[in-house]
């Protein structure tokens, strides 16, 4: 079978190509680098084998050839293997040595260019290599010379003559040094340089010099260096977005982290993922349908968990509920419904169990049925309450959430106090994270509560709460804790 040749791009998981994106969902065998986001991994099926082959303090690392017959053999057993590059796999990425090794071999090999980051780096910083008017072209080209690999080839005066725009890959090091060569080679000491690291990424920064300061800038690895007059140009985007250098833990279950993960990328935000609990449906039995005025969910993850483990298996859709009335606690529940083709017949002005509560008619005859479709342990507030006012009220356990076992490493990262602020949109978040947790941290993240049953027990807890959405979503949470990080003083 093939073996395809895949840019990552340089960082930024958005930055893979669609074509990267498809082979990798082939994949049989993942070769993968120190400087691929790990995300892009969950592009490759779940029982894809995975291979690191990257270079990490204390790591075995694998020599090139070891790849290359890695790579041959997987070829060989006839799998789909995805060689997963940092930027692009042609430039400075060793990928022509392993296509020269799989053409040998005679395996079947296809390359799929990605973002390099000698362009991706600075285009995130603001800075287009060529400019019109400032620069008709530009060379990429290695700063990292190895003593043990002979002479240097790089001919610092001629590329000082060149002109245009000069980007240097792997120099952070030798920074100083290379300004001095190519001012040797007659490129003024004001020339503007830019040094961009870790581009693409949460972390991204640009330190702006001259080619007579660069060396006392501190530049540091890995960063792709602009020489030129482009890299006076500041076009900054990226870093300019309002939680950009931020970084917010998410405690949802991973299930459900998506939508509020992209909207907080979309600000800007450095996202964590430490789900603190899973969502684990439950088998239930279905009561007959026709006996509730009312069908009423206090969750998304109820109205899953309830069309796929009650309505399908008994063979049966949405139309099983033609006859029922259907209430949900807010707009993310009514969205799963959506999703499903039923429409909320009551959705409550605020988004809490109370709400819900008021906003239900009073039954229209006695002893009219609702059924209640939720977590199997939850507060009783909505069928204590209904039952009050002359329902009778039938809860079923369609789900439960159980402690999730989170990345311990990014754990600790909160335990270090190295993170801006932890969200929590549910008690149960706050009750399993702080369980993972132990001592809170000093001085205390931001913490930012869903809606006040949220906040009520992470005081409980022992946490302080500093922001509470105004309205009880996921939206609303972001509203939240993007005015509060960006509010003067934080
Ligand atoms: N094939 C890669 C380059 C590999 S060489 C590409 O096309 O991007 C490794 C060098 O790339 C690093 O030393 C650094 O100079 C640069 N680099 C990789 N990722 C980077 C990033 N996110 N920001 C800035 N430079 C990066």
């Amino acid at each position: 079978m093939t073996v395809y040749l895949v840019g990552a791009g340089p960082g930024d998981p958005g930055l893979l190509t669609v074509r990267g994106a498809a082979v990798l969902g082939n994949a049989e065998v993942v070769v993968y680098d120190r400087l691929v986001h790990p995300s892009l991994l969950d592009h490759a099926p779940a029982d894809a084998e995975r291979v690191y082959a990257g270079k990490s303090p204390g790591a075995a690392e694998m020599s090139q050839d070891e790849i290359n017959a890695l790579l041959v053999e997987g070829g060989r057993a006839a799998k789909t293997v995805v060689r997963l590059k940092g930027g692009d796999p042609f430039v400075f990425g060793r990928g022509g040595e392993e296509a020269e090794a799989l053409a040998g071999a005679g395996v079947p090999f296809e390359v799929v260019p990605g973002i390099t980051s000698a362009i991706g780096a600075p285009a995130y910083a603001g800075i287009p290599v060529t400019h019109r008017g400032a620069s008709t072209h530009f060379t990429v080209v290695t700063g990292h010379e190895d003593p043990a690999k002979g002479p240097a080839d790089v001919d610092w005066g001629a590329l000082a003559k060149a002109g245009g725009t000069l980007v240097i890959l792997m120099g952070a090091g030798r920074a100083g040094e290379i300004a001095a060569r190519l001012m040797d080679g007659g490129l003024a000491p004001g020339t503007p340089v830019a040094a961009v690291r870790n581009g693409t990424r949460p972390d991204q920064q640009t330190v702006r010099a001259t080619l007579a300061t660069i060396a006392d800038a501190g530049v540091q690895a890995p960063a792709a260096i602009v020489v030129g007059d482009v890299a006076a140009l500041d076009l900054s985007w990226f870093e300019s977005r309002p939680l950009f250098g931020r970084s917010v833990v998410v405690t949802r279950a991973r299930e459900q982290a998506s939508g509020l993960r992209q909207r907080l990328e979309a600000l800007g935000a450095e996202v964590i993922e430490l789900p603190s609990i899973a969502i684990e449906p439950l088998d239930f039995e279905l009561p007959p349908l026709d006996r509730y005025a009312w069908l009423a969910f206090t969750s998304a993850n109820g109205v899953t968990a309830f069309l796929e483990r009650g309505l399908a298996p008994a063979g049966l859709d949405a139309r099983a509920l033609a006859g029922v009335r259907i209430a949900a606690i807010g707009p993310g529940t009514a969205a799963a419904l959506a999703e499903n083709a039923l429409r909320a017949d009551l959705v409550p002005e605020r988004f809490v169990a109370e709400s819900l509560l008021e906003a239900f008619p009073a039954p229209t005859r006695e002893g009219e049925r609702v059924l209640l479709a939720r977590a199997e342990r939850a507060r009783d507030v909505l069928a204590a309450g209904l039952a009050a006012r002359g329902y009778e009220v039938d809860v079923l356990g369609v789900y439960r959430t159980v402690a999730a076992a989170p990345d311990p490493a990014l754990l600790d990262r909160v335990r270090r106090g190295e993170v801006d602020a932890l969200t929590f949109t549910s008690s149960s978040t706050v009750t399993n994270f702080c369980d993972l947790l132990g001592d809170v941290p000093e001085p205390q993240p931001l913490v930012a509560s869903i809606g006040p049953v949220t906040s009520r027990t992470a005081k409980e807890r022992g946490l302080r709460v500093d922001i509470e959405a105004t309205e009880h979503t996921i939206d609303g949470l972001v509203d939240a804790l993007g005015s509060a990080l960006t509010s003067p003083g934080r």
